[in-house]
């Protein structure tokens, strides 16, 4: 029986005669006719149909043993007797397949201690345990010893976190992309399919309080409220640096929701028949999310209700569309997306409006110095070195794209038009920008660069 018709086309063409290799450095080849080469993109499907045989086979024989695959993994489970008689089967059929089940890594998990003697007679060479054992990067066995499993992996992500806090206090960039992107997704897998271990995983928490944060953003002590806020995403005004605790519980139940399907197979013993329902499955991702989503607004506005009012303003600025971009960009050096220590520190420390370290307290302009007057003060000439960056940029993207591109063209004089209060009337009045070809092929439009602010710059755009 062909199990998948296309793809046994494919390895046929692929596999059906011996692969001829050359031995490096010599003319002489050598005949491959065993296995998949190796990075074969196809290898894993090729294993997963070929093995198909002997699980259909597996099941026929020992109905009453529930067993799951993954990958080379075989997993048997139910009633002493009915696993027996998988293993030996598995012993019997297996290697005529090519798969060569060893005792000596196989793992007997058991309920009754009292009768660790009398299973070890039972499955000679196999290890038995009561306590349990890791099992596809979870654990299956007795609470204690799950949560024994746990604090021994929640001991490897403390140590990670503190390498990369030394790593942030050079180069907080890649440390914050690196546990980002990275780090984080490590204990994802174990929160989704270890029930109850949310208060194990304080000392993740801790680590991240007392030695990611301030190396990353430079700012200590981070206070409660300021942690509550980097724990929300970017697009929430955060840094997305969760706290697993909250999370633990969560994640768990909408791995359940999701998986419903899949487990409901493997318990009914029914995997080779199972057929995912693909809309159940996508209506409950949508659920999942929008429940995700919910948690995080109920954070965010219960943070909203009991910062201070400089804090409730910038999270709602960072809320806008595109204002945390830079924040989840990866810091490429090919693309000039990597910022210095200084860079990167300066711009959590404008995000939260927190003042920076090493500035004067009154501006050479005579004012009090603080964010919000730097950003505006005309002495130095940066709001229009900002304001020029700006023009600069835009004007050479749309040299490349639009007709009759013009920096700074001059308006018409104003003659006798009535034109609306506080328009500037001056001769030799300019405008940023003007190109033709915008909108469409020959429409003229003039562009006013308004950069009031840094990193918040508005663009006018006059058909
Ligand atoms: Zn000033």
């Amino acid at each position: 029986m062909v199990l998948c018709p296309p793809l046994h086309q494919y390895l046929k063409n692929l596999y059906g005669s011996p692969t001829m290799m050359v031995v490096n450095g010599t003319k002489e080849t050598l005949v491959s006719a065993e296995g998949t080469t190796q990075g074969c993109n196809l290898a894993m499907d090729f294993y997963r149909i070929g093995i198909m045989k002997l699980i259909h086979m597996l099941k026929e024989q020992v109905p009453d043993c529930r067993n799951s695959w993954y990958a080379d993994d075989s997993t048997g489970a139910g009633k002493a007797i009915a696993v027996k008689e998988w293993w030996e089967a598995l012993q019997k059929y297996g290697p005529k397949m090519g798969y060569f089940p060893q005792p000596e890594k196989t793992i007997l998990i058991i309920k009754d201690p009292t009768k660790q003697d009398f299973f070890k007679s039972l499955f000679p060479g196999i290890k038995v345990t009561a306590e349990g054992h890791r099992y596809l990067g979870s654990f299956i066995g007795t609470k204690k010893s799950t949560e024994s499993y746990v604090a021994t992996k929640v001991e490897e992500w403390v140590q990670d976190i503190k390498d990369i806090s030394t790593a942030a206090s050079s180069e907080p960039q890649l440390a914050y992309a690196g546990f980002y992107f990275g780090i984080t997704k490590k204990w994802n897998y174990l929160l989704r399919t270890t029930p109850d271990i949310a208060t194990l995983l304080e000392p993740i928490e801790r680590v991240i309080v007392d030695n990611l944060l301030p190396a990353i953003t430079g700012i200590t002590p981070v206070s409660e409220t300021l942690r509550d806020t980097f724990a929300l995403s970017p697009k929430n005004g955060g840094l997305g640096i969760v706290n697993p605790v909250t999370i633990a519980d969560s994640e768990y139940r909408f791995s359940t929701i999701i998986n419903r399907d899949l487990v409901d197979a493997i318990l009914e013993n029914k995997c080779e028949e199972f057929n995912p329902d693909s809309q159940f499955i996508l209506k409950a991702k949508k659920e999942c999310k929008a429940m995700k989503t919910k948690m995080e607004e109920d954070r965010k506005f219960h943070l909203l209700n009991t910062s201070s009012a400089s804090l409730r303003r910038q999270i709602a600025l960072l809320s806008e569309k595109g204002a945390s971009s830079w924040l989840s960009t990866l810091p490429l050096k090919n693309c000039g997306f990597v910022l210095s220590k200084q860079q990167f520190q300066d711009g959590l420390r404008l995000r939260y409006n927190i003042p920076l370290e090493g500035v004067s307290l009154e501006c050479a302009c005579g004012k009090s110095n603080s964010i919000d007057h730097a950003l505006i003060c005309k002495l130095g000439g940066y709001t229009h070195l900002r304001h020029n960056h700006l023009r600069d940029t835009l004007f050479n993207l749309l040299d490349v794209v639009c007709k009759d591109v013009v920096k700074e063209p001059q308006l018409l004089p104003v003659t006798n038009e009535h034109l609306p209060r506080g328009t500037t009337l001056k001769q030799d009045a300019r405008l940023d920008i003007s190109c033709r070809g915008f909108y469409s092929a020959l429409d003229k439009i003039c562009i006013l660069i308004l950069s009031t602010v840094l990193i918040l710059s508005t663009l006018l755009l006059y058909k």
